[in-house]
Formats: structure tokens, sequence, C-alpha cells
């Protein structure tokens, strides 16, 4: 089909960047469990290799079947491209890749997945870059942080570990006026429930482990690239507008335009960094993709009924589910997530750091797992795992503190989900 950009979302899920097999007429998507593919003449592979014509070489760079989930996801997030690469984490890496260079920096949101901290807190030094973490809701000390050297703000929509929304209007406004690109973690929101370039971010990045795939069976990551950055408005971006000397002299911004940054990503990212996705995981995500819509109803849905089930517990502390009416984010859902706060959010248990322990040995259709996004509910307490290695501060700026557990609901059904709480709150707080 033509992507024409009156299909609806659920049309695009299952159709976007798909046709029939030209070979076969496979109505799926085949596995295209190649590495490399033969050149039709010595002239062909000249002009493959000097980024002249589009095809496939080599698997590392591109593969038909990773093909069809980045133009899909493109599509579904209203970007020119995307790259898709081997988990979350690698798909952050790639994202700033193009962007940085030794002495450069990241304004980033103090709420974010935790592994997302520790990578920008500790490991993206050992690049010569670094990473200033500063509440999101304080646009002037979002706009204090920023400084020469900042190449990228990074947030996420609904951020981890739940009930959080980032006002993106406010922050891409922000980013607009300083002139730096924002990058938008959607991992927990989706394009189903969040579509942040409508709000003004340049790049969003996905872990496609989650919703996007949804059954817990692969990782992988994505970045999707708006189009919209004028990488050659000045020279803070040089791997994008300036000659690129490992293909004589080119000049991405120049020659690709808008789909710039997508073919740096490919060209030099995946060539050069490798964390380049395998056809067979982006196949269990196009499968899961083509569900999504169906499945973030039914994880919204379940979220709604069991997060308002727990705030009216006495049990239970408080809930932090933006969805709730008594969350401080519950207006900029409207705005920002229409369809929805997601499946994500934690809640405070009565009885401390002990208790969640009991909790989480307690409860029998939850998982207790290091993973989100499932189609199966998961729950983990962040203090004593993901958010282990921070310090209380950052615990508590994080939303993990140590009497909070983090869930992610399922789509079983609600009912089940409710009473499995509840006996398991009452072994946790007896
Ligand atoms: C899981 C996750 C990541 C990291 O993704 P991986 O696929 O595990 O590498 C990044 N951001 C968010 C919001 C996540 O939930």
């Amino acid at each position: 089909m033509t992507d024409g950009p009156t299909y609806g979302f659920d049309t695009l899920q299952i159709h976007a960047g798909a046709r029939p097999d030209p070979a076969t007429g496979a109505r799926q998507t085949p596995i295209y469990q190649t590495t490399a593919y033969v050149f039709r003449d010595a002239e062909h592979a000249a002009a493959l290799f000097n980024l002249q014509e589009v095809g496939y070489i080599y698997s590392r760079l591109t593969n038909p079947t990773v093909a069809v989930l980045q133009e899909r996801i493109a599509t579904l997030e209203g970007g020119v491209g995307a790259v898709c690469c081997s988990s979350g984490h690698a798909a952050q890496i790639m994202a700033l890749f193009p962007l940085m260079q030794p002495g450069c920096n990241i304004v980033a949101s103090t709420r974010l997945y935790g592994g997302t901290i520790t990578q920008f807190g500790n490991t993206i030094k050992r690049f010569g870059w670094s990473a200033t973490f500063v509440d999101f809701d304080d646009l002037d000390a979002v706009k204090a942080a920023i400084d020469d050297n900042t190449r990228a703000v990074f947030c996420e929509s609904i951020a981890n570990p739940g009930g959080y929304i980032t006002d993106l209007d406010a922050i891409s406004a922000v980013t607009d006026e300083a002139g730096i690109p924002l990058i938008v973690d959607n991992t927990s929101a989706t394009p189903y429930l969040c579509r942040p370039i409508e709000h003004g971010a340049t790049l969003v990045v996905h872990s496609t482990t989650k919703y996007l795939t949804g059954n817990g069976t692969v990782t992988g990551g994505c970045v999707v690239d708006s189009g919209k950055f004028d990488w050659s408005a000045n020279d803070k971006f040089p791997s994008l507008s300036q000659p690129e000397p490992a293909y004589h002299g080119l000049k991405f911004h120049e020659t690709f335009g808008p789909l710039a940054y997508t073919f740096h990503g490919i060209a030099i990212g995946l060539r050069d960094l490798g964390m380049t996705m395998n056809p067979q995981a982006a196949h269990y995500t196009l499968m899961g993709i083509e569900t999504l819509s169906l499945r973030m109803e039914r994880h919204v849905e379940n979220a709604e009924k069991v997060a308002n089930w727990l705030e009216d517990d006495p049990r239970v502390d408080y809930v932090t589910y933006a969805g709730l009416e008594s969350s401080p984010y519950f207006d900029r859902v409207k705005s920002i997530c229409p369809k929805g706060a997601g499946g994500l959010f934690t809640f405070a248990v009565k009885g401390g750091y002990d208790a969640c322990i009991k909790l989480v040995d307690a409860l029998e259709i939850f998982s207790h797992v290091a993973n989100l996004g499932d189609t199966r509910s998961l729950v983990i307490h962040s203090a004593s795992t993901t958010h282990r290695q921070l310090t209380p501060e950052q615990q508590e700026a994080a939303g993990a503190q140590a009497n909070v557990v983090r869930i992610s609901i399922g789509i079983e059904n609600a009912e089940d989900l409710i009473a499995d709480l509840d006996q398991a709150l009452s072994k946790a707080t007896s």
C-alpha cells in the first residue's frame, strides 16, 4: 500500500513500510536471514558504497526486514526516517553519537529509566561527554543548564518509573530558543498514546523491547528523526554539516536534506558502532506492533482500574498514576497523551522497604522482573533493583523511594490483577 496521510493509526500499524514480497508474493514480511546481498555488477557495488544509490550491502548496515520495521515506526511517530538498533540503550548512544564530540554535554531530566541515569551519569563520560540532570518541571533550571557545549536535551514523555508526564510543549519551546535538538524517549507512551514530534521533539528514541514488541521476546531500540532540525544553522553539528572524510568529503545535511540524520545513523553509526538490530528481532517487533493500539487501550483501561482501587486502599500510602484525578499531572495527560497515561506507575506501601519486598514475593500473577511493557503484569521494587546503584537523593528525584513499588499493568483481566494485589498487600502489611 502507499502510506497516505489519510490512513488511521490502526491501519498504519499493520501496513506501513510493508508490501507483498516482490520475489514470492509472501503477504507477511519475510525474515531476510542473510548477511550479504549480491551486487548486480561492479558499478552497482561502487554506487552503493558511495551512497549514490540506496540498497542493501551488508546486514550490519541494512536488512529488508529491519527496513520495514524502521519505516513502520517512523510512520507511526510522524518522522521522516528511523534507525533500528540492538537495544534501547544502543538507540540512545546512536541518537547522541552524530551530535556529540568530546567536551560536549546533554541536559537530561532527573525522571528517567534507571539504566539511562547510569548510562548518562557515568558511562558516557568515557567518551568525553557529560550530562546535567535537572527537574524538567523547572523550566528556568532547564534553561540555566544549557550552555555553549550543550548538544541535546533529553527526557521521557511518560517518564519511568511512571506517573510523570513531561510538558513537551514547554520543553521544546526552550530547546527551540536555544537552537538545540530535543530527544524524547517515547518507550512508555508509544506513538499510540503520545506523538512527541507533534510537541516539538527533534528525535524520538524507543526501547522496542517494551510495548512496541509487547510480548517480552526480544530486545531492540529505534531512533526516529523528525527531519525538522536545521543541522547547518551553526557549526555545532559538524558530523552532519561538515565534509565526512570516510565518504570522500560528502556533507550529509547538504546531500540528504531532511534525511541527513537517518542516513548518518546508518552509513556512519551502524557501520562503525555496529549496534545493529537482527532480522529475527525485527520480525517479533513487527508482529507486536500489529496489535499495538489494541494492547495500549487495554493497558490504559486496566491501569486506570487498578490505580483507582489501590488509591482507595488503606494499606497504600499513595499512587502516582497520571491518569488519576489526584495526580498533579492529570491535566498534562489531556494535551500530551490524550488516549491515556499508559500502563506504568508506582505506589507506596505502608510498612516501607520490608513491606515492599514481601509484597513483591507474595504476588502471583505479577512477575517480579526488570522489564515493563509486556502483555503480562510485572512488578519491581526499584530501590532494591533497577535504581539500587543510585543515591537516596537520585532515587527520590527519580520517584524510586524505598517504600515504592513499580508496576507495569498487563492486558489480563483487571479483576484478577486487583485480587492478586489484594492478597499480596495483606501478606505484606500484616
Ligand atoms: C527499557 C528502557 C530503556 C532501555 O532499553 P533496552 O532495550 O533495555 O536497552 C530505555 N528507556 C526506557 C524508558 C526503558 O523503559
